[in-house]
C-alpha cells in the first residue's frame, strides 16, 4: 500500500523551539515496511530523506526543509533477562522519558540519570545523549538501523557506533542510516551509583541511591533549570543546551586560564572549570565561558533570548525566526571568541535548507 505523502507541511509545531518553515514533503512511518517505502519514494525523486523524532534537537530553516521529512513513529518495547542484566529493546519512536520511567519502575539501573530528556528513543544514539554523569553509550549494546543505500536493516554493535561526547557515527554520517530500534543492557538492582557532584548534593550527599530516587532528584534539578518540557514555563521553547562543551588542546585550556586570571574573573587557576579528556585534551564548560563573556541569563534580542535559568539554553519567546535565533547564537559565539579565543559548536542539528526556488507541490 502506498504511504500517504503530504506536501508543504509546517514543521514548527513539530519542534520544541516552534520555529522554522515547511517540509517540502512529509510522512509518518509506523513500521519498517513504511520506512522502506518512504526511502524508495525519496530516492525515486532524488530527494534527501530527513528523519524526525520529537523535534527537540533540530533547527528548522525559515525557508523550509529540503526533501522528505519522515516522522519516525515505530513503537514497541521488549525486555528479556540475561543473568544479572536486563536487555531492553525499544523502537525508535518510543518517547524517551516514558521508556526511562518504565525501566526504573521495573527495578533496572542504567538510565535513571537520563530522566526528563525530551524526544524519542531513536535519536538518543545520534548525539550519544547524556546528562548528570550518564550517557547512552554506557548501556547501548547495539542499534538497529535501516541502511539508506541498500534499504536493508542490520544491527550495529555499540563498538561500531563510534560514540563520543555528544557524537556518534550516525551524527557524523547523517545520510547513511536511520535508527529503527535501540538495545540497552541494564542491571537489575536497587542501588544506582551517582558521580555527578550536583546530583550527589541533591541526594543529600549520597553517591548511591535507589534508581527511582535518582530519577526524582534529576527531574527536580532539571525543572529548576527549565530543562524539562513544561507548557507553563516561559523558557519552554528551546533545544536544551544550544552549545556543546568545547574539547580543546591542553595549551588552549591553559590560555583560557591565563585570560581569566588576567581579566580578574578568577583568583586561582582551579576556579576555571576543566575536565581532562583521554589523549591529553581538556573539556571546558561552555556555560562558564558564556557567562564570563558578558552574556547573561534572560538576555533578550526581540523574540529570542537566553533562558532566564540557564545560559546554555537559547529560547524562542514566540513570533520569531530561526534566523534571529542563529544571529543570537553567533553573537554569543563571537563574545566567547573575543574573550577566550575558543570556538563554541552548536549542539542541535540544522536540517537541510530548502533552496531558493519557488515552493512547488510534491506529487505523491
Ligand atoms: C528542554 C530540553 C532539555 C534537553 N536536555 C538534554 C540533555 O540533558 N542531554 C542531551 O543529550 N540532550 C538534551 N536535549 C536535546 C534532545 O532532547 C536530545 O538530543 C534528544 O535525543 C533528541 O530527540 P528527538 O527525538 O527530539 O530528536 P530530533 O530533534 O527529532 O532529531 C535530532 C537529530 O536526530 C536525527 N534523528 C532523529 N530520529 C532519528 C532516527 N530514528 N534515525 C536517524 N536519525 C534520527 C534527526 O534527523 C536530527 O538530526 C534537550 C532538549 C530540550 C528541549
Amino acid at each position: 500500500m502506498a504511504i500517504p505523502i503530504e506536501a508543504d507541511v509546517p514543521l514548527a509545531p513539530r519542534t520544541t523551539l516552534e520555529l522554522g518553515g515547511r517540509a517540502q514533503a512529509f510522512t509518518v512511518v509506523r513500521d519498517e515496511a513504511a520506512l522502506i517505502e518512504a526511502l524508495a519514494w525519496a530516492d525515486d525523486r532524488a530527494l534527501p530523506l530527513v528523519p524526525l523524532g520529537g523535534g527537540s534537537n533540530v533547527l528548522v530553516p525559515d525557508e523550509g526543509v529540503a526533501g522528505l521529512v519522515v516522522d519516525i513513529a515505530l513503537h514497541g518495547i521488549e525486555q528479556r533477562r540475561d543473568g544479572e542484566r536486563v536487555v531492553w529493546t525499544a523502537a525508535a519512536g518510543e518517547p524517551w522519558d516514558a521508556f526511562v520511567a518504565q525501566t526504573v519502575d521495573a527495578g533496572c539501573v542504567g538510565l535513571e540519570c537520563l530522566s526528563g530528556i525530551p524526544g524519542r528513543v531513536g535519536a538518543t544514539p545520534i548525539q550519544n545523549v547524556g546528562a548528570y554523569g550518564q550517557e547512552v553509550a554506557q548501556t547501548i549494546t547495539r542499534v538497529r538501523v535501516l541502511d539508506r543505500r541498500s534499504a536493508a536493516s542490520t544491527w550495529v554493535s555499540a563498538a561500531a557506533c563510534g560514540f563520543g561526547y555528544r557524537d556518534s557515527r550516525f551524527k557524523r554520517e547523517p545520510h547513511a542510516a536511520i535508527v529503527v530500534a535501540v538495545e540497552f543492557a541494564l542491571v537489575a538492582g536497587t542501588r544506582a551509583q551517582v558521580r555527578y557532584p550536583e546530583l550527589v548534593a541533591a541526594l543529600g550527599g549520597r553517591s548511591e541511591a535507589p534508581p527511582h530516587e535518582v530519577r526524582a532528584a534529576v527531574l527536580a534539578l532539571r525543572a529548576g533549570k527549565s530543562m524539562l518540557i513544561d507548557p507553563l514555563d516561559d523558557n519552554r521553547r528551546s533545544v536544551g543546551s544550544f552549545f556543546t562543551n568545547p574539547v580543546v588542546e591542553a595549551a588552549v585550556a591553559d590560555a583560557v586560564v591565563s585570560r581569566a586570571l588576567a581579566a580578574g574573573l578568577v583568583e586561582r587557576a582551579e576556579q576555571v572549570p576543566r575536565w581532562p579528556q583521554p589523549g591529553g585534551a581538556v573539556k571546558l564548560a561552555a556555560a562558564w565561558l558564556i557567562e564570563r563573556s558578558g552574556i547573561h541569563r534572560g538576555l533578550r534580542r526581540g523574540a529570542v533570548g537566553v533562558s532566564t535559568r540557564h545560559c546554555l539554553a537559547l529560547v524562542h519567546h514566540g513570533g520569531g525566526t530561526t534566523a534571529q535565533l542563529l544571529a543570537l547564537a553567533e553573537e554569543i559565539r563571537h563574545a566567547v571568541r573575543a574573550h577566550f579565543d575558543v570556538e563554541l559548536a552548536l549542539e542541535p542539528t540544522c536540517l537541510p535548507r530548502r533552496g531558493a526556488q519557488p515552493v512547488r507541490a510534491v506529487e505523491p
